[in-house]
């Protein structure tokens, strides 16, 4: 694709990363010998997209076996098999409250940053700044589908890690825009809901053919 940016790629498939990509990810809470598993992705008309995930009591967090180190194990190798930059806990088909990121900067669109792989358990959205972002968007669980979402340019973050840290993150640009959907989908929404014109929502093909050269101008 001649067009392709960080902005125009979309929220979850925006890495294809190579086959030597970066996974530095240990694998706390699992024995040697066994294998992260790949998850079945939930699509939309599944009605676990629609529900509001439950919490993860943080004092599981603390039991080294925990079965939220797993989940999250296999979450990491299910985005990274699919190429996305984000992947929810509903969109496997697990209602709690559980997201993974991870995405490097892109050579031929810098700017973006990298980042390193972040678990966010029980996150919240603290705060939205008034200014916005647009930019097309795309989704794992609606993974024909580009859509044009008005976003905040900026929010701030409140969750936990997988050791029950609490962490703040503040995020702009691409980043804020990440956050924003992954959270969305432990609110049971996705990102159509988002959109105030749905003219604005393009099969992939029809979307690189009409729009994204338009996109690239803009970028
Ligand atoms: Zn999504």
């Amino acid at each position: 694709m001649l067009y392709e940016s960080f902005r125009s790629m979309g929220v979850e498939r925006a890495l294809k990363r190579h086959a030597s990509g970066n996974i530095f990810y240990s694998h706390p809470g699992r024995g040697k010998g066994e294998k992260m598993a790949r998850l079945k992705i939930a699509r939309l008309g599944n009605p676990i997209l629609r529900q509001k995930a439950a919490p993860v009591d943080l004092n599981d967090l603390k039991n080294p076996e925990n079965e939220i180190r797993a989940l999250v194990q296999d979450m990491v190798e299910t985005m990274h098999h699919e190429g996305g930059v984000g992947l929810a806990a509903p969109q496997v088909a697990r209602s709690l409250q559980v997201a993974v990121l991870e995405y490097e900067e892109n050579e031929r669109y810098p700017g973006h940053g990298t980042v390193p792989l972040t678990v966010l358990i029980n996150p919240v959205i603290t705060r939205y700044s008034e200014e916005k972002q647009l930019g097309w968007e795309s989704c794992l669980s609606l993974s024909d589908f580009r859509g044009r979402v008005e976003r905040s340019l900026s929010v701030t973050v409140e969750a936990w890690d997988l050791e029950g840290n609490k962490r703040v993150i503040d995020a702009e640009g691409f980043l804020a825009v990440v956050l924003q959907h992954e959270i969305d989908h432990l609110n049971g929404l996705v990102f159509i809901d988002r959109m105030d014109d749905l003219t604005q929502l393009a099969y992939e093909e029809e979307f690189e053919t009409y729009w994204m050269g338009e996109e690239a101008v803009e970028a």
